[in-house]
């Protein structure tokens, strides 16, 4: 596997952001090469594929979830991934919650919205993340720890549309910190940006960007 996209990226990248190296489809031999070289932070978005990268790996690896999550399908991620960037129900992170204490574990979550123009994007509305944590459930849910948003833009050549949909995940983030996370500092994770946008993401204040192809070039 050719690293210099790896490289160029990684660099490019400020310290303040991480990187999330998007490896569906990917084989255990490029992860491997990547962690060679010293990254440890993966994104899936299959469970019973992450979960056979998981056991064939070294175990100080990070796994991210990235993708819609059905509940049938936790169980195979629960005891070990390190964050759920796609929380996008209520009965959904209701779920997770019950996996993770049969676990044992606390397991971090993002609260993913819809801020595209796809009808094919999962995601939170506004109204519903307010009903999620405004819930008298949500409070008694102790094994999941909701730690940030994640969201996709429209997958378009228009900029000018990509960045306003990034501010408008970036305003949610900063309402949720101010109105119901303000004195949780775990509170901080604003995860958008992929291959193809992820320069502007961090322009407009990304702290995690989930980049694939443009990383893993054939
Ligand atoms: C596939 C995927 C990515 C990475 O996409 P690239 O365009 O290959 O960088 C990021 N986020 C999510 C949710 C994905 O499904």
């Amino acid at each position: 596997m050719d690293l210099i996209p790896y490289n160029t990226i990684i660099t490019a990248i400020p310290n303040h952001v991480k990187l999330v190296a998007v490896s569906k489809m990917r084989s255990v031999a490029q992860i491997q090469t990547l962690y060679n070289v010293g990254h440890k932070c993966f994104g899936e978005n299959r469970p019973q594929e992450m979960k056979a990268k998981y056991v064939a790996l070294p175990k100080d690896i990070e796994w991210h979830f990235i993708g819609h999550l059905q509940t049938n399908k936790i169980k195979y991620i629960a005891p070990f991934v390190s964050l759920i960037h796609s929380i996008d129900s209520f009965s959904l992170l209701q779920e997770v919650n019950c996996h993770a204490e049969k676990n044992h574990r606390i397991i971090p979550c993002l609260l993913q919205f819809f801020v595209a123009q796809e009808a094919t994007k999962h995601g939170l509305s506004w109204e519903e993340c307010i009903a999620l944590l405004e819930s008298p459930v949500f409070s008694t849910l102790k094994n999941v720890k909701i730690i940030g948003v994640m969201g996709m833009a429209t997958f378009t050549n228009d900029e000018t549309l990509i960045r306003k949909e990034f501010k408008t995940l970036h305003e949610y983030f900063t309402q949720l910190k101010t109105q119901y996370f303000a004195t949780n500092p775990d509170f901080k994770e604003l995860s958008m940006g992929m291959s193809d946008d992820y320069a502007i993401a961090i322009e407009e204040g990304s702290s995690m960007v989930r980049v694939g192809s443009a990383i893993f070039v054939e």
